[in-house]
């Protein structure tokens, strides 16, 4: 493999304060590259300075959206290690979304060598609070520069790092969801399992009119009858109705979350009644009816389990758990954010230390 090359910063940044970091906005000294090109393959993996850079205004990826995308995250653990969670099945997905946007695939341990070469580089980024992490994004765009629609000859990878705040600062509030009738968010044969950026550009107005409304998030229907449920904005979803466990079963139109695996696998263990399977907005609202509604929560890297208070949908609303956090949301969240800060074991092999601290 190729030698990673390093190019250090000359402006070294500073550490915001650990308590207004919030979500997206900072971002560390430095950045993992890698450029492809027909031919060459995967070539010149390196660490610059985190800046801007240079493209043509013809570069493909401002025209067609010919981009993927990943989310994951590093932790501190109260024994002072910089760990990552799940990073393998994260960047094979990042070649899953590659392969549904015809880009090419990425060797795994390479892009996960740079990757953990930076983090030991802007580790003194990583906030140390509970909830707090340096969240990873990694990226690869169309660069070729050329208006017309095919799939590029080149294109490049970046990994930039983000430290962000604890994403419960009122603590563990259950969230209000709108349940979309008019919108779709992807339907199955569509680009819905691939985390590309056109997906999201698709869900703004959906989200617009749901903030409007007073509400957090959006819940997708499928896009063919408007009645089953596929999963929330960037979160998949859960309910617990009569001590069954439901999470829609992909479709293909659904993301293929690691944390949705995580919770499937946590719950099986645990001996919980868990299914994969279609389940209809309408089933929900009689479960909520009749009294058999007892759980909703989305399942995401941000957030890990963000339960749902209240869903609306066509005018109705209901109430989950009298708009409190359920036992197994809690349980979840206890489980998979102890094993991230290192406070449970890591009895499955998710997480992996990339330097002490
Ligand atoms: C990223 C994402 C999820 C959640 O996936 P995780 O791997 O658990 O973070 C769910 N739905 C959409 C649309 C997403 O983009």
């Amino acid at each position: 493999m190729t030698e990673i090359s390093i190019q250090k910063t000359t402006r070294p940044g500073t550490m915001p304060d650990e308590d207004k970091l919030g979500f997206g906005t900072y971002f560390t000294d430095h950045m993992f590259v890698m450029d492809y090109q027909t031919g060459k393959g995967w070539h010149s993996p390196r660490i610059v300075p985190y800046e801007e850079f240079c493209l043509f205004p013809s570069a493909m990826v401002y025209h067609y959206g010919q981009a993927i995308f990943e989310g994951m995250k590093a932790f501190k653990t109260h024994d002072d290690r910089l760990v990552v969670f799940r990073t393998r099945d994260y960047l094979q997905r990042f070649n899953r979304s590659a392969d549904i946007l015809c880009i090419p695939n990425t060797d795994v341990d390479q892009v996960q060598e740079g990757l953990f070469k930076l983090l030991e580089l802007d580790k003194r980024f990583l906030p140390g609070k509970l909830g707090t992490s340096i969240y990873i994004r990694p990226f690869i765009i169309a660069t070729d520069p050329f208006v017309g629609v095919k799939s590029s000859d080149t294109y490049r990878l970046f990994i930039i790092l983000s430290p962000s705040g604890t994403y419960y600062a009122q603590g563990f509030n259950p969230v209000g969801i709108r349940v979309e009738d008019k919108y779709v968010r992807a339907v199955p044969g569509g680009i819905g399992e691939a985390k590309t950026p056109g997906n999201y550009a698709a869900s703004l107005r959906a989200q617009v009119e749901a903030k409007h409304e007073g509400y957090a998030q959006v819940l997708w229907l499928d896009g063919v009858e408007r009645k089953y449920i596929e999963e929330v904005g960037t979160m998949n979803i859960f309910f617990k109705i009569n001590d069954e466990l439901i999470t829609p079963e992909l479709n293909g139109s659904i993301l293929g979350g690691i944390t949705r695996r995580t919770v499937l696998e946590l719950a099986r263990e645990w001996g919980m009644n868990v299914s994969e399977r279609k389940i209809s907005i309408d089933e929900v609202f009689a479960a909520a009816e009749n009294g058999t509604l007892q759980e909703a929560f989305g399942s995401g890297t941000a957030a890990v389990i963000s339960p749902v208070g209240e869903l609306s949908w066509k005018g109705k609303k209901i109430i989950i758990n009298n708009n409190q956090t359920g036992p197994t949301a809690q349980k979840l969240f206890d489980e998979v954010a102890g094993t991230q800060y290192g406070t449970l074991p890591d009895k499955h092999g998710w997480v992996s230390t990339v330097t002490k601290l």
